[in-house]
């Protein structure tokens, strides 16, 4: 990262820490700053307790009471709904064109279009059900670019491209030239890219607060402030037992859904499964007339450039540009700790990039830093099933990217609650056995090795320059385990 990109005002940002972040404090704002939900104390039941209040827990919940309005759900959510990624996160809902080609390699033609094709009708799918529900969120389909910024990743795309093209989606997934990225946003740095259809932006906490506000009038029964200790099987069903300022509490239900993301990875049957790291995001103040005078850009897409530590942006709703880098700091034995939220390093990453890239914005300041943790599996795809006994039901793994299919992962697991033979319950990211990372401190170790080059690798070639044998090489290497993690050219 470059420094001296920052200008004085970025150089005093400070993360949010502790605080809200800026998508929750105008959700939040928008519904009157309510009180959360009471936590849980004493004893209750239900037919499904799903843990986590996040985009897979209320798309779970909403999925289960839209099937049947008199069952009984409960979400225990141990902040407030919202109040995790689903709450912060960079707002792209896209689908998975872009990841063609390892679908294609993992699970074959059939399944990967399969994949796709639902990921893709999540992305319609939550535009509609914020129109259905009066959530004002800012839901616009515009369509995700891809744009390399260095002639050395000119291309990392073809591989996704090539594969929409061979299986009959070639408009899905299609290359745009350097005019054609152009006449979209300018940016001096871009060159050729992709254009992703099924792609949208949405702000996210009013997503987040938006299901809450829905689950909880179809009678979901709610409780925040509460975290889940333990889930223990009993007789026919399931123990879950829950602390809180305010006393401890269980719930006894038939079937338990784990929707935890990034917490997943300090469950002993999930910690090999999952690697966190952390992303960051900045905001600029509102600029609508300077976005469409300086930048051209007009059509609401999202971008991401070509990095495996990525940065993606928008414009949002009231004309800011929000601006995240991937590839943060890693956490030790899936302890989601203060890294995820209090780290200026790699806040100041997501400065400099949006420095690096729209140099036309140096008088424009930027107002806001924060970040979250990232579940990163080893495939790079998120995974849905059951434990063995049948009654305990979870989904994480999404990478960073789990706006859209965490939609699809809550009817995948309100499927999966309910014994229900939907068909996609027989996606190929359903069920199956993770490839497992190494234990700690070998996962953390590696993790931050992997990090620490790929940053090397990566800003070295934005200044043109390739990276020696070596550092290539530690970067590939995730790759030739078997990982599906860091570039593979
Ligand atoms: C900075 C950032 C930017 C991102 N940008 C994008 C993007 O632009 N597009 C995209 O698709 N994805 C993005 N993501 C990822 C995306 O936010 C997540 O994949 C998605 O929100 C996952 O939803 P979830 O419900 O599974 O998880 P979460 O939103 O994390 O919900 C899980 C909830 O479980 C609760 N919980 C955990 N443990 C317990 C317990 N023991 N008891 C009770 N409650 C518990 C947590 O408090 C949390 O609220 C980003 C993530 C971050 C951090």
């Amino acid at each position: 990262m470059d420094q001296r990109l920052l200008t004085g005002d970025d150089l005093a940002l400070r993360p949010a820490g502790d605080e809200r972040n800026p998508w929750l404090r105008e959700a939040l704002a928008d519904e009157g700053n309510p009180p959360p939900h009471p936590p849980l104390t004493g004893s209750t039941d239900a037919e499904v307790v799903i843990v986590g209040g996040g985009y897979t827990g209320l798309w779970t919940a909403y999925r289960l009471l839209e099937l049947d309005p008199q069952r009984r759900v409960v979400v225990l959510e141990m902040d407030v709904c919202g109040g995790g990624p689903s709450g912060r996160n960079g707002g792209f809902v896209n689908g998975w064109w872009d990841e063609l080609a390892l679908l294609r390699d993992l699970f074959g033609d059939e399944r990967a279009l399969a994949c796709a094709r639902e990921v893709a009708r999540s992305v319609t799918e939550i535009g509609a059900w914020c129109e259905r529900h009066g959530i004002h969120a800012d839901f616009r389909h515009g369509g995700m670019l891809t744009v390399s910024t260095t002639p050395l990743h000119d291309g990392a795309w073809d591989s996704s491209t090539e594969a929409a093209r061979q299986l009959g989606v070639g408009e899905d997934f299609r290359e745009l030239s350097s005019e054609e990225v152009a006449e979209r946003c300018r940016s001096p740095l871009f060159r050729g890219g992709a254009l992703m259809a099924d792609a949208g932006t949405i702000q996210p906490a009013r997503l987040a607060r938006g299901l809450r506000a829905v689950c909880a009038a179809r009678g979901a029964v709610i409780h925040e402030g509460t975290r889940v200790q333990r889930v223990r099987r009993e007789g026919s069903g399931v123990r879950v037992i829950t602390e809180s300022p305010e006393g401890d509490g269980e719930v006894r239900a038939g079937q338990v859904v784990l929707a935890i993301n990034a917490w997943a990875a300090g469950w002993p049957p999930f910690r090999r499964s999952l690697v966190t790291w952390s992303s960051w995001m900045v905001r600029t103040e509102p600029i609508p007339d300077l976005i469409d005078e300086r930048l051209g850009w007009i059509g609401g897409e999202s971008i991401v450039d070509a990095r495996f530590t990525v940065h993606y942006f928008h414009v949002t709703g009231e004309g800011r540009i929000a601006f995240g880098a991937g590839g943060g700091r890693p956490g030790y034995d899936g302890r989601i700790g203060r890294s995820f939220v209090d780290d200026l390093p790699a806040g100041r990453r997501a400065a400099a990039g949006f420095r690096r890239i729209f140099p036309q914005l140096a008088d424009v300041r930027l107002t806001d830093m924060w970040g979250g943790p990232i579940d990163v599996a080893a495939n790079h795809l998120p995974r849905f099933g059951t434990l063995a006994g049948g009654r305990v039901h979870f989904g994480f793994g999404y990478s960073g990217n789990g706006v859209a299919p965490s939609h699809l992962g809550g009817r995948i697991l309100a499927a999966l609650a309910l014994g229900s033979d939907e068909p996609i319950t027989r996606l190929p990211i359903v069920g199956g056995v993770p490839r497992r990372f190494p234990p700690e401190p070998f996962r953390y170790a590696g993790a931050r090795i992997l990090r620490e080059a790929l940053i090397r690798r990566e800003d070295r070639e934005e200044q043109g320059r390739r990276a020696g044998w070596a550092l290539r090489g530690l970067t590939r290497l995730p790759r030739r385990l078997g990982y599906h993690l860091g570039p593979e050219r």
